[in-house]
């Protein structure tokens, strides 16, 4: 059994969008994988001026912003004083805790009179909720430009977080997770089957970007998010050559969390303080970025949050 979940879209910034994935109605999370955007963007000419991305100072708290590098880069700088950029395959992981600020910036954007070579960018960013007893953390940030990638029956994977068949990406995590980029790379026919094994303590979800997965006696289409039923202990299908998917899983989370715009907590008192403190910016929680365009304001928060 599975449940097919249309994904929507979302502007970041204006004229910059992406896919949302996650969180939605059907699906608030696959363990602590919490939301998930993905960018991408193809130039089509020289002078296409939304090309790229550049995401103006913003605050986080209560959560890690995962990024994971498809195509292109993104150079990250944040109020510890990091300034790293991710290449392809290669993921950026920031703590936020109690509070932390960062940008996002396609190259092009930070040196508009350079020669970039920059044609196409092609990113996912995951927010993983922190636990209660961690929500508070200091913030950190570290890129991981060294992760595991391998064949298995036709399929090429890179392991971006946790175990995999038998493999380890060696990132630290607060519950248990698996996350792996995988394309169908097979030259054999396209009724080859491919299998994977799930772990039975973990619940999973895919995101489909390229192609078509066959899973029974289904389709699926690409730009959809697929959540596997917990009873499957291995996932087998069909594909044709260059389908791509991104294949999440983990312990199944059941602290019931709040999400208001950047922040998670696990109650509205905590959201509301980081609100404020952001009104204030830069503060001593939530300390600079030096950037040439103003701060995001975030926006009013005027109901009562549901918990997820
Ligand atoms: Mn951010």
């Amino acid at each position: 059994m599975i449940t097919a979940i249309p994904i929507r879209k979302a502007e970041i910034m204006p004229h910059q969008w992406v896919s949302r994935a996650l969180p939605s109605r059907r699906c608030p999370r696959i363990s602590a994988w919490c939301f998930l955007d993905y960018l991408h963007q193809e130039k089509n000419n020289e002078s296409n001026e939304h090309f790229g991305i550049n995401v103006a100072p913003h605050p986080h708290i209560g959560l890690q912003t995962f990024t994971w590098m498809r195509q292109g880069s993104i150079v990250h700088e944040d109020s510890l004083g990091n300034h790293s950029v991710i290449n392809p395959h290669e993921v950026h992981l920031m703590t936020a805790g109690r509070g932390i600020v960062h940008t996002e910036v396609s190259p092009n954007f930070l040196d508009k009179a350079k020669e970039i070579n920059l044609t196409e960018i092609e990113s996912l960013q995951f927010w993983l909720a922190l636990p209660k007893e961690k929500e508070a953390i200091p913030p950190t940030f570290k890129r991981y430009p060294h992760l595991p990638h391998f064949e298995h029956q036709g399929l090429a994977i890179h392991l971006f977080m946790g175990e995999f068949l038998n493999h380890n990406a060696n990132i630290p995590s607060h519950v248990p997770l698996m996350g792996a980029d995988i394309t169908v790379s097979t030259t054999e026919t396209k009724t080859e089957t491919h299998t994977l094994p799930l772990n039975k303590e973990f619940e999973y979800g895919i995101f489909l970007t390229h192609g078509k997965l066959n899973i029974n006696q289904d389709t699926y289409e690409a730009h959809q998010f697929l959540v596997l039923d917990k009873a499957l202990t291995e996932l087998s299908f069909t594909a044709e050559k260059g389908s791509k998917f991104i294949l999440i899983g983990g312990s199944p989370v059941t602290e019931p969390i709040m999400m208001w715009w950047n922040f998670i907590a696990h109650d509205q008192q905590t959201i509301e303080e980081a609100m404020n403190d952001w009104e204030h910016y830069p503060s001593s929680r939530f300390g600079k970025v030096n950037h040439p365009e103003p701060a995001i304001p975030a926006p009013p928060l005027t109901a009562n949050l549901k918990v997820r």
